[in-house]
């Protein structure tokens, strides 16, 4: 029997009802086991006590879309093409610790390298490995066009994080397999970057496709989650019976429609997109897409904002994985684009980060709000999230961290990570080298008379 008191904290229990100041909180054997006054008189003697006045006490966050097994690649080219199933397992692992750090509790990792988000779950589960409880997916399915990495994609077997599926047979003897390795979701990449057509992404899937994935999924108690950054790829995915809906990017107001009346739920991912708007300079991103990026957001949490009013669920989500979004860093980053680009309270923006990723991970009811007989993953905070949400991204202030009703190491420094030479290929060059281009007028005039 382990124990924890957390003494003395404001509670935001994760539910949306008012934060209470002064509520003690008691867990035992993994689980919110008192709440309030009587929560002191509970303890035993080998109770811990974690003092927490003038901190904040609320649930661990819980991320709905992340790529751990992605290992922080800058493109695709790196992601698909120098890493080994062996050397992507160990970062992952890893990488893993740096998420429970942030506070982030609980993650949803759709599409992964080979199986390692299954095996990566499972390794947590079992104590090999210190990460965050994870639900994992196998390969994202696309159709033969592909998806985001155009013709890097294969026309037909696996490519990195996704594997091409032809024809209903073919869709539904993947998804089964999947199923039997191990996976908690389904991904599929309703839109993609066709090379030859210019503009934003199209939907690639007809709806009849749609459905036969999420029936043959749903048959196997097993959810859907679709990537969909257009309109139409939204309102199809909806009507089909998608679960989760990441981006929904441009939605107009059938699709938003189609949302409310399937019961989906949404997972706008801004974080990526808003870390590539707001520092993309920094970091070499070609200076034309920083404003498609940033209207990108704009668009798409205008008419957001109608589905949150409506009362279709939102989770929050960063795409943690990527070179712009590294592990451990961001996580927090979307709860503070909700509150400014939606209009979200903090509170409502810490109910998705809570109590709503409870869906992503299968275990409403369970995760997600700190009420008695609750799985114990608790943050305390020192500072107020209500008053500014963006306390939550600073690891400094996420003074404890608890999982599973268990004190997380936050302080022995992990080791730090070096990259491999073998990591990345070095550019020779980002241009041709002409003649004209190496050389002066001057130096030309001068060859041409010798
Ligand atoms: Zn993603």
């Amino acid at each position: 029997m382990t124990s924890i008191l957390i003494r003395g904290g404001t509670l935001i229990d994760g539910t949306g009802s008012a934060a209470r100041p002064g509520e003690d909180v008691l867990l035992r054997d993994g689980r919110v086991a008192v709440l309030g006054s009587e929560a002191a008189a509970s303890t035993d003697p080998d109770t811990e006590i974690v003092e927490a006045a003038g901190r904040t006490v609320m649930p661990g966050l819980i991320d709905a879309h992340t790529h751990l097994t992605f290992g922080e690649p800058t493109g695709n080219d790196e992601l698909f093409n120098h890493r080994t199933e062996a050397y992507s397992s160990m970062l992952s692992a890893y990488n893993a610790r740096k998420v429970l750090r942030a506070g982030v509790t609980s993650v949803l990792d759709a599409d992964c390298l080979w199986n390692i988000g299954v095996e990566l779950r499972d390794a947590i589960e079992s104590g090999i490995v210190e990460g965050p409880r994870m639900r994992a997916g196998g390969q994202a399915l696309m159709t033969m066009l592909g998806g985001t990495a155009g013709r890097m994609i294969a026309d037909e077997g696996r490519t990195g994080y996704a594997t091409v599926v032809t024809g209903r047979d073919v869709m539904v003897n993947e998804i089964r397999r999947q199923i039997k390795y191990g996976v908690d979701w389904i991904k599929i990449m309703v839109t993609g970057l066709i090379p030859s057509m210019k503009g934003p992404e199209v939907k690639v899937w007809n709806i009849d496709e749609l459905r036969t994935v999420c029936d043959t999924a749903h048959e196997l108690n097993t959810k859907v989650v679709a990537h969909c950054r257009n309109s139409d790829s939204t309102r199809d995915a909806a009507r089909a019976g998608v679960d989760l809906i990441y981006h929904a990017s441009y939605v107009d107001d059938e699709a938003l429609e189609a949302v409310v009346e399937a019961g989906s739920a949404l997972c706008p991912t801004f974080t990526l997109l808003g870390n590539l708007a707001d520092y993309g300079a920094k970091i070499g991103t070609a200076p034309e897409l920083l404003d498609v990026f940033r209207a990108e957001i704009e668009v798409t949490a205008r008419q957001l904002a109608k589905a949150h009013a409506a009362g279709v669920p939102f989770l929050a989500g960063s795409e943690t994985g990527f070179a712009v979004t590294p592990v451990g860093e961001w996580h927090a980053r979307e709860l503070e684009m909700f509150v400014e680009y939606m209009g979200m309270t903090p509170m409502e923006a810490i109910v998705a980060a809570t109590r709503n990723g409870a869906f992503a991970m299968r275990a409403e009811g369970e995760l997600g709000t700190l009420e008695v007989g609750r799985i114990a993953d608790v943050l305390v905070v020192d500072g107020d999230p209500l008053r500014d949400v963006r306390v939550l991204q600073d690891r400094e202030r996420i003074v404890e961290v608890i999982k599973d009703g268990r004190r997380v190491d936050i302080t022995t420094p992990i080791p730090e990570r070096r990259q491999r030479a073998s990591d990345q290929v070095r550019f020779l060059a980002a241009c041709p080298l002409t003649r004209s281009l190496a050389l002066t007028e001057d130096d030309l005039e001068r060859l041409s008379h010798v």
